[in-house]
């Protein structure tokens, strides 16, 4: 499958068009986004690392019944992918308490959650994607009926389960993350965007480390050095 017009240019991705228009090609760059636009950064090799991680993850869920956008991973930063219609919410997912669950709420920083917590942010980079709760969906169209919502919190919930626990046997802790979904041509939703440590935090249960992108946003090392080591997590025994 060949590559055609740029369909879309984000801070750590591009899509483009191929020749079905069913299909789309993400090439992973290595740029890593973190708060804000002054706190860029990129370092090489971190796009392959992050196309690596989330095939993997993906994979791990559609074996468990999680449907996906991602069709074939062609080489070491392009994915050929389902061509979907995003939904403009970010689903995030929390067991530990920690960024700006923190600093909204008071909430004391790696407070273990009483269970898990799923959040709803407008995806909409000019208004810094705010949260939202389930009116201001419908209220915005961001959905067309409510049951949706529904579903994206129980996928949000499910994915939740299966990453924590294939996380906790390589010793590292699930603190939260982020998922986007889209509508396929069929009218199904279905996981899309990608999972990898510029999504999700991962702390090492042992010592704690940050291994996600809190390496890079608060200087705690190479964060590329990181992203190898929670793929030799991943990897295990592969
Ligand atoms: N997240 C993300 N993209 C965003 C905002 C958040 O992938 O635009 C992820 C982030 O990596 C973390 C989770 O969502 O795993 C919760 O992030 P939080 O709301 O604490 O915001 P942050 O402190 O990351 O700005």
């Amino acid at each position: 499958m060949e590559k055609r017009e740029l369909l879309y240019e984000g801070k750590a991705k591009n899509l483009w068009f191929t020749d079905d228009e069913n299909m789309l090609i993400a090439e992973y760059k290595d740029d890593l986004t973190a708060f804000n636009a002054e706190k860029k950064g990129s370092e090489q090799g971190t796009g392959a690392l992050i196309c690596k991680i989330s095939t993997e993850l993906f994979a791990l869920l559609e074996s468990n019944g999680v449907k996906t956008h991602l069709i074939e991973t062609l080489d070491d930063t392009n994915q050929l992918v389902k061509k979907v219609d995003i939904i403009a919410i970010e689903v995030v997912v929390r067991n530990t308490a920690t960024g700006s669950l923190t600093k909204r709420l008071g909430v004391e920083d790696g407070k273990v959650l009483p269970f898990p917590l799923v959040e709803f942010y407008l995806k909409d980079d000019d208004l810094d994607d705010p949260i939202i709760c389930e009116d201001h969906c419908m209220l915005l169209e961001l959905v067309d009926d409510h049951d949706k919502l529904d579903f994206l919190r129980q996928k949000g919930l499910q994915i939740n389960r299966l990453l924590k626990e294939f996380f906790e046997q390589r010793g590292l802790n699930l603190i939260d993350f982020k998922v986007e979904f889209g509508i396929d041509s069929e009218g199904e939703i279905i996981l899309s965007d990608e999972i990898s440590p510029d999504s999700c935090r991962f702390w090492d249960i042992d010592s704690g480390e940050k291994l996600d992108k809190d390496h890079f946003r608060q200087n705690l090392g190479n964060v590329k050095v990181a992203y190898e080591e929670i793929l030799k997590r991943i990897l295990g025994d592969k």
